[in-house]
């Protein structure tokens, strides 16, 4: 069982011990991937942090919440998996019909090489999808750090969006990140151009070293339509960093589940990041040596979280703004 929840006794040790009391009631969790059977093709299978999956749907995710956030009320904002060669219409259509706009909230993903105006305007708004999920490699360009983020939403996509008040979730792309010139510059163009849109920077602009967060909020952080999802984030430092900078409001609790309750942390090495894992896995090293015991990258997230919240004083009320409130608000503000 490669789900590292509360179901085993050294994650429940954890939970009890480091992360209960500092937990609200209320957990809203910004960035879910969900994936019905099928989606992914008969003679592939995801692999989740080295773990191949063939699904992961609302019964592994419900199932999955109780047992990552014991006595918690969880809500989720959810989209599916952002493939080429994976069947997103039946992706988009279960995440859709199953999201209630209660407890799960959904997302649409977005394909710029064969979503038309027509079919946004049919598939987005207050009681349908709320916003979109674009992905660098639906550009399809050879190499995907070439890619720019108008490419991955074109104005036709936008002018939508904007119209209706929706949300993006936004995965940056380019090798340097958050710290890439050229994305902040299109960061700021994005969010001013747009201004009724309400862009979410997946991972903190993916900024999972200190490095590449100094100093590079600094264009961003007063833009009134730009928000910061923690999913993955593993790294206390780059949150104490963000917690500081950014107004507390713009600060919404996500993981990336399921690959955030695979075990693994996300670390720094000499200003770069990798995750490291106790199996093989493409974006990690492993422990072949076998000298680790892991918990999820999800309560390693929590761990940081807790840390830089101590470290800066900061109070309940903007514990609980970061796991539930600031979110619930933006979600509330659409329509
Ligand atoms: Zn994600």
């Amino acid at each position: 069982m490669w789900r590292e929840t509360t179901k085993h006794e050294r994650n429940a040790r954890v939970f009890n011990e480091e992360l209960d009391a500092f937990l609200p009631d209320k957990i809203l969790d910004f960035h879910v991937h969900i994936f019905n059977e099928g989606v992914v093709p008969a003679d592939d299978a995801y692999s989740c942090a080295g773990h191949d999956i063939a699904k992961y749907d609302f019964d592994d995710f419900d199932e999955d919440l109780a047992e990552t956030y014991p006595g918690r009320d969880t809500f989720a904002v959810c989209f599916g998996t952002p493939h080429v060669g994976y069947d997103r219409a039946r992706n988009d259509a279960y995440v859709g019909a199953r999201c209630d706009r209660e407890r799960f909230f959904p997302l649409r993903l977005f394909d710029p090489t064969e979503d038309s105006a027509s079919d946004l305007r049919a598939a987005l708004g207050p009681d349908r999808f709320l916003g979109l999920k674009p992905y660098l490699n639906y550009v399809r360009k050879p190499d995907p750090n070439d890619v720019e983020i108008h490419e991955m939403l074109p104005p036709r996509a936008m002018d939508i969006v904007n119209d209706l008040g929706l949300i993006v979730m936004l995965h940056i792309p380019r090798k340097a990140r958050l710290a890439d010139p050229l994305n902040q510059r299109q960061i700021v163009e994005l969010c001013e151009r747009y201004p009724r849109a309400q862009i979410v920077l997946a991972h903190v602009g993916r900024a999972y070293y200190l490095k590449n967060i100094v100093g590079h909020l600094d264009a961003l952080k007063g833009l009134p339509n730009l928000y910061f999802d923690l999913a993955m984030l593993n790294n206390w430092e780059v949150l104490e960093y963000l917690f500081a900078e950014v107004p507390a409001d713009k600060v919404l609790y996500a993981t990336d589940f399921p690959i955030a309750i695979a075990p693994g942390k996300a670390v720094e090495i000499n200003d770069q990041y990798t995750y490291v894992t106790p199996v093989p896995w493409d974006l990690s090293i492993s422990d072949d040596h076998g000298k680790l015991q892991f918990t999820a990258f999800v309560y390693e997230e929590l761990r940081a979280i807790k840390k830089a919240v101590d470290r800066l004083g900061l109070s309940r009320e903007f514990v609980e703004g970061l796991f539930y409130a600031n979110g619930m608000r933006l979600l509330r503000s659409i329509g």
